[in-house]
This record gives structure tokens, C-alpha cells and sequence, in this order.
């Protein structure tokens, strides 16, 4: 089983078609490099009444920030990325797997 300190990100880019959350901190980190607000959020479309309302945007069911280098997602937004990424997939001690399919319904 992966921990923090195992876990290698095999770059599948699975992950960056999760609807992701973004907190006001994450924003103004990634607005004071220049990215403008309404270019990479919206509300969450599941959860619009929920405390956080801002996600990511997606573009063909894809963060917007994420791009592709031969057969690898890469993050263009790496060093700047949101909280939820940074976590992701330990939200938990443990997990079994950080594919989203897998992980969602083991939770
Ligand atoms: S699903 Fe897992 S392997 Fe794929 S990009 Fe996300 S963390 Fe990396
Ligand atoms: S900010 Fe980066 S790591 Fe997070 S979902 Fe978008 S492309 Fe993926």
C-alpha cells in the first residue's frame, strides 16, 4: 500500500478530471502569477450552495491547467497547483490506489 512517502505519480493524468475544489488562498496564489481569475474557475457544478463554490475549470473534461507531453498529463500550474492537489490521494491515511475510479469507491 502507497504512502506519502512511496507514492510515485505515474503522470496518467486521471486525477485532473476530478472536479477540484479551490480554496480563496489557492486563488491568490495562482491570480499573482498572472492568471486571471476568470480564466481557471468556476462554481462546482455538483455542489453549488456548498462553502466552497469555486473549482477548477475543466475543458474536455480536464483541468485546464493540465496538458499533455508524449504519453504523460503533466500540471502547467505545478509549483502554483491548489491545496487538493498537493494531497491528493492521501485525503486519508491510507489508500489503496490513487486512481479515481478506485479510490471514490473505496472511500
Ligand atoms: S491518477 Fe494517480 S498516477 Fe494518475 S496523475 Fe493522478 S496521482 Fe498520478
Ligand atoms: S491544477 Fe494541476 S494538478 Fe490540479 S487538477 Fe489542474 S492540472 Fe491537475
Amino acid at each position: 500500500m502507497p504512502t506519502k512517502r512511496s507514492f510515485k505519480c505515474k503522470h496518467c493524468g486521471e486525477c485532473c478530471k476530478l472536479i477540484v475544489k479551490v480554496s480563496k488562498d489557492d486563488i491568490k496564489r495562482i491570480e499573482k502569477a498572472g492568471h486571471k481569475k476568470e480564466s481557471f474557475l468556476v462554481e462546482d457544478p455538483m455542489e453549488p450552495d456548498s462553502v466552497i463554490k469555486d473549482s477548477m475549470k475543466r475543458v474536455n473534461n480536464r483541468c485546464i491547467f493540465s496538458y499533455n507531453k508524449g504519453d504523460k498529463y503533466l500540471c502547467g500550474i505545478y509549483k502554483l497547483r491548489p491545496d487538493n492537489c498537493r494531497i491528493y490521494p492521501f485525503f486519508n491515511k491510507q489508500v489503496k490506489t490513487c486512481k479515481p475510479d478506485t479510490l471514490l469507491k473505496w472511500w
